[in-house]
């Protein structure tokens, strides 16, 4: 524990320290405009690193919101006469507002559409900004000075102290947002939006959130840019910075503050790397030999396939050879930042600090922070009391697709305390008669009612919120996060920290509560020792057991199981029908899809069977295996399972 700690903590303090040290021993102007611009573009780079490592989105606005931020400053300064932190406040803000509202809309896009939605806003702001030339001075530029901070006059290296502990400032704070449920719910929902929204935990407001927050670090940077510069253009917040942007944080590394601060230093050194033919064959040479290591390490992981690692050191190697033949790399530099943003995609796609991190860890063998005890399971599912009057109704229910009637005018009731078997042949209704429920789909006629209250209808996110949890028929699980993680984001009633204090780092008690009580549930559905493996990584019926204890996490009055045993091996479905008792126990409610007869027959004290989006039977498992209707409809296809 302590030794990670110290390995960590300490590499950063040494990293800043060397570089807050710098200007005492060398006195070179030049290197130190470098350094303040290696502080700068690390905020800016952070910012970015949360809408492309954390949403996984490809945001190509985020070099107009340095040119907001910039002339915002600037502006602030030339017509305002606001001083420094003012000034940088109104950028923070100006970020803070545009990209919430430039959010609002185009969170709504997947994929290429918001990038292109990101894509127009950039082209938007540049021409603005280049047109409104009474306000921003156009092409000509807008010229101001550094005014003083707090009546002190900063020199070259007085301001580059200022942009350091800035960037520390943001390393803190972001860290600890990161590292917090705001970090988790912005990876879950670039996993699973669907699973996010049904497990409470609202997809919408945690992508504009972390989008704003992004875009806020972009144009404070951009009042530091003006600071640096004292000399803005439209210019300089083209499409070429954005590649160069995206080029920093993928070639330093998604989701990582080091990977953000590395990617800022490349961007840096680029000019210099492209002027000078010397930088730039030894810095091409250990492209080559970084593509080769990574190439050979992945293939002896067997992680990487052949083509995957020849790609990059083909485009590494005519790096090499191009920068002996070409006479001014200058001209060829988009060439160049599109082999480089190649190899990296292809070959290293962790970027440099996960490769590194990676080779570190195995290394010095420094293993992950120990986890807590888990809490008692009466802490985390306080045990409901039975009572016997139903929980949920459904009162002539339709949902129709077109001409489809998947759902046609189901009633039933489902009694608290109860395991209630929704059962029927495929197609006969019964997933989508969860969705409805759980808010997936938005009914075409009739009602359901939660404690005699109608359910909000079609918002998987308010459903959840009322208590009703659910897995999915096919798994919508967060594959990149870890089974701990996984349960960690669903988890309700612990994450109260404040928002200001979180940042702060006032939230690490809940942490350690949230993982206790994670590992509670984990433990229930037999996957405590499990908790650090990717979600992805585990076996399919691990995988299925994992859903189940998420939407526990919920900590929900009533829990849906969509097809628990689908595709599930014997000893597992063994394993499941102990995990649902357990459940019961609790006097936690359930509706259970289930096929296999038996199954039901041995947990459910009521079955539902519908078959053609119609109920047409209903009783006890025994009651309805020996209905007519059933037998014709269901078992006698189904019987031999
Ligand atoms: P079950 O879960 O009982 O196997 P479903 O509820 O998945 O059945 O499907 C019931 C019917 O509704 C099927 O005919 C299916 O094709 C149709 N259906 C389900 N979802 C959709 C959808 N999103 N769009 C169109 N048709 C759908
Ligand atoms: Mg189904």
């Amino acid at each position: 524990m302590w030794k990670r700690l110290l390995l960590i903590r300490g590499a950063e303090l040494f990293a800043f320290g060397m570089l807050v040290a710098i200007p005492v021993f060398v006195n070179n102007s030049y290197a130190l405009g470098l350094l303040t611009l290696l502080a700068i573009y690390g905020i800016l780079l952070i910012g970015l690193d949360v809408s492309v490592g954390y949403l996984g989105q490809v945001n190509l606005g985020h070099a107009a919101f340095l040119g907001l931020g910039a002339y915002a400053s600037g502006l602030c300064v030339t017509l305002l006469g606001f001083g420094m932190p003012a000034a940088l406040g109104v950028s923070l803000l100006v970020g803070l507002v545009i990209g919430a509202l430039l959010a609002l809309p185009a969170l709504r896009l997947e994929g290429p559409q918001f990038a292109l939605a990101t894509l127009s806003f950039s082209a938007l702001t540049v021409t603005t900004l280049n047109e409104w030339e009474s306000l921003t001075g156009g092409a000509q530029g807008l010229q101001l000075d550094r005014p003083a901070l707090l009546g002190v006059h900063l020199g070259a290296a007085g301001f580059y102290w200022l942009c350091m502990i800035l960037l520390a400032l943001v390393w803190m704070l972001m860290r600890n947002l990161l590292s917090s449920h705001w970090g988790r719910a912005f990876e879950a929902l670039r996993d699973s939006p669907i699973a996010t929204d049904a497990m409470g935990v609202g997809t919408y407001r945690f992508k504009v959130a972390a989008f704003a927050i992004g875009s806020a670090l972009g144009s404070f940077a951009g009042g530091l840019y003006a600071f640096n510069f004292q000399y803005l253009q439209p210019h300089s917040f083209v499409y070429e910075l954005m590649v160069i942007l995206l080029l920093g944080v993928v070639l330093g590394g998604r989701k990582s503050l080091w990977g953000a601060v590395v990617g800022a230093a490349l961007i840096v050194l680029l000019p210099n790397l492209l002027s000078n033919r010397m930088l730039f064959q030894v810095f091409s040479a250990l492209g080559l030999l970084l593509a080769v290591v990574a190439g050979v390490r992945g293939m002896m992981n067997k992680s990487t396939r052949p083509f995957q690692a020849i790609a990059p050191i083909v485009a590494m190697g005519s790096l090499v050879v191009g920068g002996m033949l070409v006479a001014n790399t200058e001209d060829w530099r988009k060439a160049i930042f599109a082999l480089m943003l190649f190899s990296v995609v292809v070959g290293l796609p962790e970027g440099l600090m996960g490769f590194i991190t990676r080779f570190l860890s195995q290394l010095f063998s420094v293993a992950p922070p120990p986890l807590p005890a888990p809490a008692a399971l009466d802490e985390v599912l306080a045990a409901r009391p039975m009572q016997d009057k139903p929980l949920l109704e459904l009162r002539n229910l339709k949902r129709y697709f077109g001409g489809v009637k998947a759902v046609d005018d189901v009633s039933m009731a489902v009694h608290s305390g109860h395991i209630h078997g929704l059962i029927g042949p495929n197609g006969s209704g019964k997933s989508t008669a969860v969705n409805v429920i759980s808010g997936l789909y938005a009914p075409t006629g009739g009602q359901v009612l939660l404690h005699g209250k109608a359910l909000p209808e079609g918002s998987l996110y308010q459903v959840a919120r009322v208590g009703i949890a659910r897995t999915f028929q096919n798994l919508q699980l967060f594959g990149e996060l870890s089974a701990l993680d996984n349960v960690m984001v669903a988890l309700k009633g612990v994450y109260r920290c404040p928002l200001p204090l979180l940042l702060l780092g006032f939230a690490r008690r809940e942490e350690k509560r949230a993982q206790a009580q994670s590992l509670a549930l984990l433990e229930l559905v037999g996957l405590a020792q499990q908790a650090r493996s990717k979600a992805k990584d585990l076996t399919y019926g691990a995988q299925r057991f994992l859903e189940i204890a998420r939407a526990l996490a919920c900590k929900p009055d009533l829990l849906i199981l969509d097809e628990p045993a689908a595709g599930l091996a014997q000893p597992d479905v063994a394993q499941l029908i102990a995990i649902i008792k357990r459940i019961h126990q609790r006097g936690i409610t359930i509706i259970l899809i289930e096929h296999h007869m038996d199954v039901v027959s041995e947990l459910c004290d009521r079955v539902t069977v519908l078959d053609g989006g119609k109920v047409i039977a209903e009783g006890s498992a025994e009651e309805v295996k020996r209905h007519p209707l059933v037998i014709q409809a269901y078992l006698g296809v189904e019987h031999t399972e």
